[in-house]
């Protein structure tokens, strides 16, 4: 028996993302036209949205802002008392900011930054979705009504941070947070740590952190969404042609996490991944999966190689037009 220690099972799963956008109306219409995701509210800059499946009223936050990036990353915890015990242990690290009464949708939420300075905050009394008669799904347990437009995404999956010290951010995330390590791409004979992958349940990973190749901080590499089958994800292909929304990479497969993937820019610039199939890990003593240089290979299973791009475009763009700083061609942050 692998000897573990008493996990930390305080944190319920990733509850909301704020992404920022510097074309809001269009950013608006990739995700309720194009993706089929609902506006349940707007208040000054941003606009709240959700998928068909969620239970909370909202899940992406869409805020129009100078340049497209990640706003916020909130956490649910899985009890009032959790929530208590996670802000002490936040607080200890000295990455707290305070408290706020919560934003709309949400209770009173803790806010705080990664190691990287990745604002996040974590909360748990949330407003359930009452959908209006309008969108009331006719399946009793279904939040709301399949919208039957776009793509038709379920819920949110995960994100994709960059960071300058993943060791330091994936420290925070598993021994603060208490999420649970999944897999490592480690190169260098197990010197170099490009990328940590960890949920606090079942799904395979809620957030990754990448190492920036360009050295920035507070970026995002993408945020995902969940599809329910492969079809559709071939079916988003199709969506994004359709509509001149650019497809930067896929239909493929990943090898970490076996998920299958496309990967679209969404108008103000974020990019996007629809993602569906990643293998779910529900032992608790499941056994951190580690790359190497000569497992991982170019990080996709089969399908077509991830572009340039992948490995230096992310949110905000960096100063400098990419291409123009070296690129490490063995970084893949999926
Ligand atoms: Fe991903």
């Amino acid at each position: 028996m692998p000897d573990i220690a008493e996990p930390i099972q305080d944190i319920a799963h990733l509850g909301q993302v704020e992404l920022l956008t510097p074309k809001p109306a269009e950013s608006l219409w990739y995700f309720v036209d194009i993706l089929g995701m609902e506006a349940v509210h707007s208040e000054g800059q941003s606009v709240y949205l959700r998928g068909y499946g969620d239970y909370a009223t909202t899940t992406l936050k869409l805020t129009e802002a100078p340049d497209a990036g990640v706003g916020h990353i909130a956490w649910r915890t899985v009890s009032g008392p959790a929530l208590a015990r996670r802000v002490a242990a936040i607080e200890r690290t000295g990455l707290g900011i305070g408290w706020s009464n919560g934003d709309f949708g949400h209770g009173a939420c803790y806010r705080f930054r990664d190691p990287d300075g990745h604002e996040m905050e974590i909360y748990y009394d949330e407003q359930r979705y009452e959908a209006p008669e309008s969108l009331r799904s006719t399946l009793k347990n279904l939040p709301m009504k399949f919208p039957s437009r776009g793509v038709g995404v379920r819920r949110t999956d995960h994100l994709a941070l960059l960071c300058r010290d993943v060791g330091a951010n994936r420290r925070f995330a598993t021994e603060t947070l208490g999420l649970k390590l999944r897999e490592q791409v480690v190169y260098e004979n197990g010197t170099k740590e490009i990328g940590s992958w960890m949920s606090s349940g079942p799904v395979h990973h809620e957030v990754a952190y990448v190492l920036d190749v360009k050295g920035m901080s507070g970026r995002l590499h993408h945020f995902s969404l969940w599809i329910d089958n492969r079809e559709d994800v071939l079916r988003a292909a199709d969506i994004f042609m359709e509509n001149g929304v650019f497809i930067e990479a896929g239909p493929s497969k990943h090898n970490n996490s076996q998920a299958f993937y496309i990967y679209s820019y969404e108008p103000g610039g974020n990019r996007i991944e629809i993602y569906t199939s990643g293998f779910l890990i529900l032992t608790p003593d499941f056994e951190t999966v580690v790359w190497d240089e000569s497992a991982r290979g170019t990080g996709v299973y089969w399908g077509a190689a991830l572009p340039d791009s992948f490995l230096d475009y992310a949110t905000p763009a960096a100063e400098a037009a990419p291409g123009d700083v070296p690129v490490d061609p063995v970084i893949d942050p999926r």
